[in-house]
């Protein structure tokens, strides 16, 4: 800082110094309004003050040292150019002081327009208005007819008025509604609610009134004296960056809070002097839809802060051709060259003072995620950009949002409830609040929704068979949102409003009672619950995706632009994609999105069900035949299950995970077995079996169950579990390798932290293999889950043992960090995230410094302990934009994601590759 403060330092660029490229320097505003006078546009002349004199004047409290001088020259050579000085009061120059960040912040920093207006510069405003001083500037394009003295005399007056409101209430916080009052009491006084209505007597008079009211908020008069003016609004953009609406948006929408705003004075243009002149807004493509034509608005006598309040309505852009006709034929020229310079969509603000055209403010414009991906397909189209860019210019959050249903909301319907959108979509269906109920109505042929207050693993049929899920607890990481978000199906979570009771089947909200079969639908990406049936349009691209709609024969251009731009990503790309699925049907789904094999089929969804009282057996069992029976019992579904996952995955690599979780998550709770034995006994009924489940369950109930018998610390305790697991993997792969079939098992071990616990299930696994495979070919692989923290930290002992590594970034985060991803989210987060001390939950994204170096240092051991060691990732980070870029640049083979999120993990590993400079081919 304290060399930019050196008065040799440079902090005031003219808009002829500068250029597109310095926008940290100059803003976008600023950059782009120094690109278009470069081109030659016409843009009202100004010049720009950078952000490092807005970083030195927040950093200290004080302007830079030279900076009031360099605004001094700069100011002196704007009015040399335009033949007047600021705040003449014959013939003044007025200018705007307006802020500009590197990133656009719409409407959540200041602007002051007029600044130089005073007591007497108002009366030289009201001759230059009515044409007697039209010899220069800004308004000598034109005839001097148009404005008549009344008309001039008004226009002088509602100018000094609205500096006198927007400085009063930017620049010394006078409360904005004071001037709102005098305003309406002048309008009523005259009998009429329009502002138009008020002639130059009147807004004299408000003149009056608003100086009053300035003086009293302040305990000083209106500043008369120009240059003091001006620094005073320079001064107030440079703390409007600090405001509090200010802050909270760039934490939202992570903007780092110490960039600053560039502020960019401009000579004044007037849309409000008559007829003749007016303000719009336009886009050179539809930024909805990105076809191409002429989009935009136009309000002719009137100023930019009109149009945002509303207070007329404006006429479509089209309309400005016979309005003025020579002004309309430029503006679609300059619009043709904007795009041609800046190879893109762009936005553009314009102001026309008497028939002449001003360039206000251009940049590339914001758009839907549908035309994203189609702007980008017709630029590339058009020759004006290559395929390298159009992959730059679309991202996988567009993506995903391009694959969900959406409601076709032009209904009235509102909105009963706000939860987390935790797992994109659109659905409806009829209330239930269990899962059997569920299930139940599904087989009949009924949508539905489940409603819980929270999910567990029990509810997983009721999920499966459900539309939707809805609860009123738990954030994007609680078990409904993860399982929802796996199998591609809506969920709604938190939706605390939400006063579920699941006895009486009926759920209270906004003072409403819904109850079982009544209907609601559920908003999975805005989180908004109504009631009620609201229409669901299918998703084109998932159409595209499953093989149902053919790029080649389909007029939609979405699909297209989207089947080009994938193409691409996936010739660019350097990780391969596998997924995250359990069952055929999810694996044979996911390798139509794109999936190129399994990086985690979890086992324990395939203990559920039907086969819960096997592993109640096989828990409860007390001698080594009864434990054996039940293993043998449950082989043969195993089995089952993986041929059937190997035949979808053919010739593609399967890694099958072993079981994971504590084993008492297979039995009831122990509440509720406790209750029901009590129920039983007084009842005098046979407890037997129920008893002894009870004392199970109290023998393995767990304080920190996800801390404590799990993973392969269960294989190791429970003698034939894993041995069981695995001789079902390798069989099925053999009966499959006998049938024709190429299956790539690879068996994974969870949990592992020590090398010595890999080591003893891989001796046990490899005998099984030797003896089933006897030498059939089938090559398996066995290798392990880094996701305990001493695992990533002793890699290179543990790659001695494993032919690859599979990080489980769900529980490095969790124990990374040390919190309960059961838990925390709806605890907490919220203020974590309120204080910056992240800006996104871990859980979403990969935390780079601290659970992204455990991954960085394992990856670096793991491959110099074993230089052909396999790395990916299976947790839920596999198919997060922000993180497929991190494991893109740490190295790994593969990221593994829900079948869903595919397509948007191939997409953004191409991304990665063409943006990471060096990257090489796969
Ligand atoms: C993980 O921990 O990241 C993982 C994939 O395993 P799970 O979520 O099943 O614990
Ligand atoms: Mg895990």
């Amino acid at each position: 800082m304290a060399s930019q403060e050196t008065a040799g330092h440079k902090y005031v660029y003219d808009f002829a110094e500068g250029n597109k490229e310095l926008k940290d320097l100059l803003g976008g505003k600023g950059a782009n309004l120094a690109e278009m006078t470069n081109l030659g546009l016409p843009v009202p002349p100004g010049f720009t003050i950078t952000t490092e004199a807005c970083q030195a004047y927040l950093a200290t409290g004080a302007e830079p040292a030279g900076l009031g001088e360099q605004i001094a020259s700069h100011l002196a050579a704007l009015e040399a150019g335009m033949g007047k000085r600021l705040g003449d009061p014959h013939d003044p120059l007025l200018v705007s002081v307006r802020s500009g960040a590197k990133f656009s912040m719409p409407g959540m920093m200041e602007t002051v327009l007029n600044v130089g207006l005073n007591d007497e510069s108002v009366h030289g405003l009201a001759r230059q208005a009515s044409g007697i001083n039209s010899g220069g500037g800004t308004n000598s394009a034109s005839g001097t007819d148009s404005a008549d003295a009344a008309g001039a005399d008004r226009f002088a007056w509602d100018s000094y008025r609205r500096l006198i409101q927007m400085f009063g209430k930017t620049v010394c916080n006078v409360p904005g509604e004071e001037f709102e009052h005098a305003l309406d009491a002048a309008k009523r006084a005259k009998g009429t609610a329009n502002d138009l209505d008020l002639d130059g007597t009147d807004l004299r008079a408000l003149v009056e009134a608003y100086k009053k009211i300035f003086a009293k908020h302040t305990g000083r008069d209106f500043p008369q004296e120009p240059r003091e003016q001006l620094d005073l609004a320079i001064r107030a953009v440079f703390e409007s960056w600090n405001a509090e609406r200010a802050v909270l948006y760039r934490r939202q929408e992570r903007i780092p809070a110490d960039l600053g705003t560039a502020v960019n004075v401009v000579a004044m243009v007037f849309g409000n002097l008559g007829p003749d002149s007016g303000t719009g807004v336009a886009f050179t493509r539809d930024p909805a839809s990105g076809a191409q034509g002429i989009y935009g608005d136009y309000l002719a006598n009137a100023q930019g802060e009109d149009v945002v309040a509303g207070i007329r309505n404006t006429v479509p852009l089209q309309e400005l051709e016979q309005l003025d006709k020579r002004s309309y034929d430029e503006l679609l020229g300059i619009m043709a060259r904007l795009e041609e310079h800046y190879l893109d969509l762009c936005d553009i603000e314009f102001t026309i003072e008497r028939g002449k055209l001003w360039m206000l403010q251009t940049r590339v414009g914001k758009r839907t995620a549908a035309a994203a991906f189609v702007i980008a397909g017709q630029l590339v189209d058009e020759g004006l950009i290559d395929l390298d860019e159009a992959l730059h210019r679309v991202n996988g959050a567009q993506l995903a949002q391009l694959m969900f249903p959406r409601f076709k909301l032009d209904h009235e319907f509102q909105p009963v409830a706000k939860g987390i959108g935790a797992s994109p979509g659109a659905a409806f269906g009829k209330v239930v609040f269990t899962s059997a109920r569920a299930v139940e109505l599904a087989a009949e042929g009924e949508q539905v929704i489940l409603v819980r207050r929270e999910t567990n693993p029990d509810d997983l049929n009721g999920m499966i068979a459900a539309q939707g899920i809805l609860t009123s607890r738990g954030g994007k990481t609680s078990h409904a949102a993860v399982v929802a978000r796996g199998m591609g199906k809506t969920c709604v979570s938190g939706a605390d409003e939400l006063d579920i009771d699941v006895p009486g089947r009926m759920f209270t909200v906004a003072g409403q009672i819904v109850r079982e079969g009544d209907t609601v639908s559920i908003d999975g990406t805005t989180g908004k619950v109504y009631l009620g049936e609201v229409p669901v349009m299918p998703s084109e691209v998932v159409q595209y995706f499953e093989g149902n709609l053919d790029p080649a024969e389909t007029d939609d251009v979405l699909v297209k632009a989207v089947h080009r731009i994938m193409g691409h990503a996936d010739a660019k790309r350097r990780l391969a994609v596998r997924t995250n699925a359990d069952t055929g049907t999810d694996a044979a789904r996911a390798r139509r999105f794109g999936a190129e094999g399994i990086g985690l089929c979890r086992t324990e969804h395939m203990f559920l069900g039907d086969r819960r009282e096997l592993v109640e057996r096989l828990i409860l069992a007390r001698t080594e035949e009864e434990r054996e029976t039940a293993l043998a019992a449950l082989l043969p579904l195993q089995r089952a299950d993986f041929v059937e996952i190997f035949r979808e995955m053919d010739g593609l690599p399967v890694t099958v995970r072993l079981i994971d979780p504590p084993l008492h998550e297979f039995l009831p709770p122990l509440e509720q077995l406790a209750v029901n034995v009590a129920v039983a006994q007084e009842r005098g009924e046979d407890v037997a079996k129920e008893e002894a489940l009870l004392a199970a369950v109290r023998r393995m109930h767990e304080s920190n169950p996800m801390l404590g018998l799990r993973g392969v610390r269960l294989g190791l305790v429970i003698p034939g579990l894993f041995a069981m697991q695995v001789r079902a993997i390798v069989e099925a792969a053999v009966e499959c390798a006998q049938q024709g079939g190429t299956p790539k098992p690879e068996i994974m071990v969870p949990l592992v932290g020590a090398v010595q616990e890999l080591e003893t299930v891989r001796a046990e696994a490899e005998k099984i293999i030797a003896e089933v495979t006897r030498g059939c070919g089938v090559e398996v692989l066995i290798g392990t889950m880094i996701e305990v923290p001493r695992a990533a930290l002793t890699a290179g002992q543990i790659a001695e043992a494993a032919q690859f590594f599979s990080f489980g970034t769900n529980d490095l985060t969790q124990m990374g960090w040390g919190f309960s991803r059961d838990d925390v989210e709806g605890a907490f987060f919220w203020r974590y995230l309120e204080l910056g001390i992240f800006g996104i939950s871990p859980f979403e994204s990969i935390d780079r410094d601290g659970v992204g170096r455990l991954v960085r240092i394992a990856a670096e051991e793991g491959r110099a302990a074993r230089p052909e060691l396999k790395l990916g990732v299976c947790g839920e980070h596999g198919g997060d934009p922000e993180s497929v870029h991190f494991f893109h640049e740490v190295g790994l083979d593969y990221v593994s994601c829900s079948p869903f999120r595919v397509p948007v993990a191939r997409l953004e590993a191409g991304r990665a590759a063409i943006e990471t400079a060096g990257s090489d081919s796969r």
